[in-house]
């Protein structure tokens, strides 16, 4: 087993230290069976501390592993059939079956997964691909170094970006979607032709978009870029096709116990359910449900302490593991999100409080209204910034919630 370096991505093979153990992060590449998710839950009890995490990229991350027990829960993770991307991180649509959708992305993302690892670029470890099938569960909430979309008619030319999430990649064109692999291979090599530390954005910044357009064999249309898009919401129930839904549950502040996914996912096989997968934005997809079944799910999902509703508050506050389980952490950002969940200040939607358990801000790089931020003062409060900026002033752990419930009175939610 190799332990992940400094600056790379933890994988199943070689996971990261953290300050509560190993970390192990798994990008799956499509939906896993009930059955398998309920094994991995075992296992990251067995294996680790049994805490798990499911990212705002939706990967799944297992915590507290050891040097000793970190190749045994890959071992079993092997055993279970989970079928894990382990390479460039290549990221489609969620939701399986998205009857919304103008492409099935998982065909083109399988398509793109297996020549990457044919071709063996030299790339760096944070260049990753999306490709977006135009449904309603997208992901231009995320980043990534290329972008695929459908956007205009079903099985009609996919739109390439570079760069950035939905609002701001830069547009290259359009290609058939017979060439969209090539194409995003050979993008994928004219990067790394640039060093093994090269990112797109950097091509961007050096060369311009031309630097691409001379990359790609085939003559692209340069067509305007896809309309924007309301953001995707993946708590909520789902419509598939044929009368049937998935579910949406939010991991509150993007963790749960094994035990505790366990019971879930029990619980939605116990009603029907085949499938998991995990989203963005720390939630987690179950399906696929009759309409009969969809109340009582929602209702043992909540009451399990998931998110089921977009409108639940602590959808809206987002927050790192912090100390003690990240060694870096000077504050207990996790409990302190627990506590100040029920008054988050700030009309509107989105991210409203940002707690970090220091400045480095690993759960919301992105400024927030709030952040609350751990430093050697104690919890630093910083208005319409980043986890780096400077607070405005401190206050202790213990006095958090007062300042908060303060800050909601003045600018409640609901306003
Ligand atoms: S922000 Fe700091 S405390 Fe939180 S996970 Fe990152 S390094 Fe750890």
């Amino acid at each position: 087993m190799t332990i992940a370096a400094r600056g790379a991505c933890p994988k199943l093979a070689a996971p990261m230290p953290t300050g509560d153990g190993l970390l192990a992060r798994l990008v799956l590449a499509g939906p896993m069976p009930l059955k398998a998710l309920a094994g991995l839950c075992a296992a990251a009890r067995t294996h680790g501390n049994g805490t798990m995490e499911i990212s705002a990229r939706g990967s799944l991350q297992i915590r507290g592993l050891t040097p000793a027990t970190a190749p045994r829960f890959a071992d079993r993770v092997s055993a279970l059939g989970i079928d894990i991307s382990d390479g460039v991180p290549v990221l489609a649509d969620p939701l399986p079956g998205d009857p919304t959708a103008l492409i099935d992305p998982h065909v083109l993302a399988a398509e793109i997964r297996h020549a990457i690892a044919s071709a063996a670029l030299p790339l760096a470890p944070k260049v990753s691909v999306i490709v977006d099938g135009g449904g309603r569960l997208h992901l231009d909430a995320l980043a990534a170094d290329i972008r695929v979309r459908a956007a205009t008619t079903p099985n009609g030319p996919l739109h390439i970006a570079l760069a950035g999430d939905g609002a701001t990649a830069s547009p290259l064109g359009a290609v058939p979607p017979d060439e969209a692999c090539d194409a995003v291979l050979r993008l994928l090599a004219s990067i790394a032709a640039h060093g093994p530390e090269a990112r797109a954005a950097d091509m961007l910044r050096s060369g311009g978009i031309a630097a691409f357009q001379g990359a790609i064999r085939t003559p692209i249309a340069l067509e305007p870029p896809p309309p924007p898009r309301l953001p995707a919401e993946m708590v909520g129930v789902h419509g598939l096709k044929d009368d049937l839904y998935a579910l949406g549950a939010g991991l509150a502040f993007g963790h749960a116990q094994g035990q505790t996914l366990r019971a879930l996912t029990e619980v939605a096989r116990a009603h029907g359910a085949l499938w998991a997968q995990p989203a963005p934005d720390r939630a987690l997809l179950l399906g696929p449900f009759k309409r009969t079944k969809i109340r009582t799910i929602r209702d043992e999902a909540r009451r399990l302490g998931f998110a089921v509703d977009a409108a639940d508050p602590r959808r809206r506050v987002v927050a790192c593991p912090g100390a003690p389980t990240c060694a870096s952490g000077l504050i207990a950002a996790r409990s302190l999100a627990a506590e100040i969940a029920a008054s988050v200040p700030f009309a509107g939607g989105g991210v409203a409080v940002h707690v970090s358990g220091c400045a480095k801000g690993c759960a919301h790089p992105s400024p927030a209204p709030l952040t609350i931020v751990g430093t050697a003062q104690g919890a630093g409060l910083v208005r319409n910034a980043t986890a780096r900026a400077a607070p405005s002033c401190y206050v202790s752990e213990a006095e958090v919630a007062a300042a908060v419930e303060e800050l909601s009175a003045r600018e409640p939610a609901h306003a």
